[in-house]
């Protein structure tokens, strides 16, 4: 047997988990029995510490009643705050350019009512063909509240492959028509990592403002926001960072905004302090707490709290490290087992440009992962073609990988997948 042979075997993806500095991790989630959960891009997994301070939270609701505002063990007045300071580290901002709010697209729309001021030539919008939907309709309704035309305000910069966006077309769109770029930090669907840091500088150096939706980023791959001078960011924290279903979301304001009037201003945006003035006139915080618009939705926040914790432990930097790993040999056995099956690996290759997880093509995708889930692994699926699979650094091993790659061979070979038809289910 030659050590290229061996590669392949599951004792080797078993002694690959042995060396994975991460793999204590994994027993601090709730995994099924018999269920290899590849989706934590999509909706990330509960852990025992993120369903503790949830308990904590209704514990101090329960007991504090009103008082729980600044009493028990998380009061609910500054965890929004507290959440932003605690995920500041994984977006690379201060402390204070962070808040926990609202949600992804709610989020987008208050940066683009805050940071979209069209003036005289410069009015239009620069996003992406292959973005998120919701993004999209946030723009677009965005541009018609300032009176303008979509289908002219919104430009959208082409893909050339269906897959990926290269950054040199972004620059080249930067004309100086436009007021506002808004682009993935991960494409949701092929994986593709954007130079943000390029495109920032770049953005800046004609008067651009450049914000970006991290909701396939963060907790996945480490960022430098605040050093690469990134205007705003927002992102879902249900996803990579494991909140729950409908978790609160995440903004970021770069501190030089700071003072910058929110566009769409709420009590929850105020000083601390002049909170409860209950005056007719608006104090905005000055830090990203000011974009908060009203209440917390506490419950929906106190998962995050034990859930950073983890993130906190384990390091963004090792998390990285291992999901570039663990990628790469899900990558490397689909390569091996499965060559001439008609899969094409859609995510780019190089370290750099490639998220955390795999965009798996495939013309019978929908019913593939129908398949894989009555063999108990879960992917996603994303029309017209895409087997999204996500290793997650923090609860997924080496030999889950192998197992998957295992099942999805004996499915293909035994032509399972064909008994269901290749439609996509309500929720893919
Ligand atoms: C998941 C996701 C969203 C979802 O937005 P919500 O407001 O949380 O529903 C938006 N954008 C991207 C890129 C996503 O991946």
């Amino acid at each position: 047997m030659t050590t290229e042979f061996l590669r392949y075997t599951l004792d080797y993806a078993k002694q690959l988990d042995k060396e994975d500095i991460l793999r204590d991790f994994r027993n601090e989630f709730y995994l099924q029995p018999n269920t290899i959960y590849m989706d934590g891009n999509s909706l990330g997994l509960l852990s025992k510490r993120a369903e503790k301070t949830l308990l904590e939270s209704l514990e101090d609701w329960k007991i504090h009643g009103i008082d729980g505002w600044m009493q028990g063990n998380h009061p609910w007045f500054f965890m929004a705050e507290t959440l932003g300071e605690k995920l500041a580290p994984l977006v690379g901002a201060a402390p204070e350019e962070v808040v926990v709010t609202g949600s992804t697209t709610v989020n987008l729309h208050q940066l683009v009512s805050t940071f979209y001021q069209p003036k005289g030539k410069r009015t239009k919008i620069l996003a992406d063909e292959l973005t998120f939907p919701s993004d999209i309709y946030a723009l677009q309704s965005q541009l018609r509240n300032h009176g303008f035309d979509p289908e002219d305000h919104l430009i959208r910069v082409k893909s050339r492959d269906g897959r990926c966006i290269e950054e040199d077309d972004i620059i080249a769109a930067m004309t100086d028509d436009i007021a506002l770029i808004v682009l993935p930090t991960v494409l949701y669907r092929s994986g593709q990592i954007l130079d943000m840091k390029r495109l920032t500088r770049e953005a800046h150096q004609r008067g651009i403002l450049i914000g970006f939706d991290g909701c396939h980023s963060v907790g996945a791959i480490p960022h430098a926001f605040s050093e690469w001078g990134v205007d705003f960011a927002y992102w879902c924290n249900y996803k990579h960072l494991n909140g729950g279903p409908g978790s609160v979301g995440g903004l970021y304001v770069n501190c030089k905004h700071f003072g910058t009037m929110p566009g769409l201003a709420g009590w929850f945006g105020s000083t601390k302090e002049k909170q409860f003035d209950m005056e007719h006139t608006f104090t905005p915080a000055q830090s990203a707490g000011a974009y908060q618009i009203g209440t917390p939705h506490v419950l929906s926040c106190a998962p995050l709290l034990g859930s950073l914790e983890i993130f906190a432990e384990a390091g963004i930097e090792n998390i990285r490290e291992k999901s570039l790993k663990i990628n790469q040999y899900l990558m490397d056995l689909i390569e091996h087992e499965l060559p001439d099956m008609g899969f094409v690996i859609g995510n780019p290759r190089e370290d750099i440009r490639r998220g955390g997880h795999i965009s798996l093509e495939h013309e019978e995708a929908a019913r593939i992962c129908k398949s894989l889930k009555e063999h108990g692994i879960i992917p996603d699926f994303r029309a017209p073609n895409i087997i999204r699979l996500a290793p997650v650094a923090l609860y997924s091993s080496y030999a889950e990988v192998w197992q998957v790659v295992q099942v999805l061979t004996t499915i293909m070979t035994e032509k399972h997948y064909k008994k269901y038809p290749n439609t996509r289910e309500v929720v893919a």
